[in-house]
């Protein structure tokens, strides 16, 4: 059994393996409707989750949050890795840190955060493929909020890919419009990119800091600093703490009409001395080792985020360049140089600044595009730099002379 929905301690089973087809898309429309009569309801404020728990038994382990409200709720499992994915309506999360942090039982730990708008969602990672025995929504007492409980016990692979193979497919997430109205001057237009946001938090800086939250206010500042000019028109993928898929985020800026793409992003790594900024651009063959590994780490947020990515059609996935990305590439190149110039001037570069890597948000057939990480959050000092707006002021007062110089090369190019 792959999928439950719920409402108010009511525990309904949707779907059973022995459901046909037609049953089953007959029980989840249904559901559907349900869950958009639900979510757009007289609530006036979100429901809060207050606590989180994960237990440990000899033949499950038991998942529980505390939820202000009555709540709804989906459940789905993935493979490879294995994770179960519990999506809710919008709420607050006010669960303080720390708790349950680390797993426990079949559960190796957690992330949680908005995944779209009106669907929050928890992503568990799991040591063993699991199937749910239990979930349900108890009614408040004995001094507890509602509670929403998950057991989840380990089957074998293959019972758990036959769950998989009889569930229903997840129905393809919309690709959100741009959050811009349509060009109507003669203004220059810019996309900005926060990498990460929502249930995929990016990397974890020294005292806690995500790189989700330090992408999306450098992103804000150099989009003030951008349009403060008079020359641009800024359109950002994201303007708060929400999920997006990499694919999104470059049918975002393609459909404001961007001319160029700036992807923000910052890293850890294991060696704490090692910081500096670096710029990447898209290759099929990644300048060195480190620049694979990079990419192959932040090409898996859709993995992170609980997406299947089993169901993304190939063209999506593979990371081969055509014939009419490599006007573009040169372009994007030329962003990356500027970029480097303009920054070495006010910030630490890593060595070898310049670097190329299979990143899959880089992968705009028209539109230059670069990504930079903007330093590394494991090292003390420039994790305290990135967390401070007089740095990130610094930052982007280089990149907006980067976008000026890339600019006036592009101008003359159509000229000669
Ligand atoms: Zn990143």
């Amino acid at each position: 059994i792959s999928i439950y929905w719920a409402q108010h301690g009511t525990f309904i089973k949707l779907w059973s393996m022995k459901a046909g087809g037609s049953r089953l898309r007959g029980a989840l429309a249904a559901v559907a409707f349900a869950l958009v009569g639900v979510a757009s309801g007289p609530a006036h404020a979100d429901p809060k989750v207050t606590e989180l728990r994960i237990g440990e038994h000899p033949d499950m382990t038991r998942f529980v949050i505390d939820v202000s409200s009555p709540v709804t709720y989906k459940i789905f499992m993935l493979p490879d890795p294995y994770r179960v994915v519990i999506d809710l309506p919008e709420v607050t999360w006010a669960v303080p840190p720390g708790a349950s942090d680390s797993g426990r039982g079949l559960i190796k730990g957690y992330r949680t955060g908005l995944f779209a708008p009106g669907t929050w969602r928890i992503v568990l990672d799991v040591q063993a493929p699991v199937r749910v025995k239990k979930a349900f929504l108890l009614d408040p007492r004995e001094g507890h909020q509602y509670r929403f409980v998950l057991d989840l016990e380990q089957v074998t692979r293959e019972a758990f890919l036959q769950d998989l193979r009889a569930a229903p497919k997840e129905a393809p997430r919309a690709v959100p419009a741009p959050p811009v109205a349509p060009k109507v001057s003669d203004k220059r237009i810019v996309a900005l990119d926060p990498g990460h946001g929502g249930v995929d938090p990016g990397a974890r800086g020294r005292d806690g800091v995500y790189e989700k939250d330090i992408t999306l206010a450098t992103a804000k500042e150099l989009k003030r600093q951008l349009e403060a000019t008079g020359r641009y028109q800024v359109v950002l993928t994201r303007g708060r703490d929400v999920f997006l898929r990499l694919r999104e985020r470059i049918a975002i800026a393609r459909a404001a009409g961007a001319e160029v793409f700036i992807s923000l992003h910052a890293d850890t790594i294991a060696d704490p001395h090692i910081r500096g900024l670096s710029v990447y651009t898209l290759s099929e063959n990644a300048s060195d080792q480190e620049a694979e590994a990079l990419a192959s780490k932040e090409n898996k947020s859709d993995i992170i985020a609980g997406m299947d990515l089993n169901s993304e059609s190939p063209e999506v996935a593979n990371i081969l360049i055509d014939l009419a990305q490599r006007e573009t590439m040169n372009h994007s190149v030329n962003l990356a140089k500027f970029a480097v110039s303009e920054l070495s001037h006010e910030v630490k570069l890593l060595n070898r600044s310049h670097r190329f890597a299979g990143f899959a948000v880089l992968k705009a057939p028209d539109v230059p595009s670069i990504l930079v990480e903007l330093g590394y959050l494991s090292h003390r000092k420039e994790d305290k730099l990135l967390q401070s707006p007089a740095y990130r002021k610094r930052l982007s007062k280089a990149l907006v002379k980067a976008v000026d110089d890339y600019f006036s090369w592009s101008q003359t190019l159509t000229k000669s």
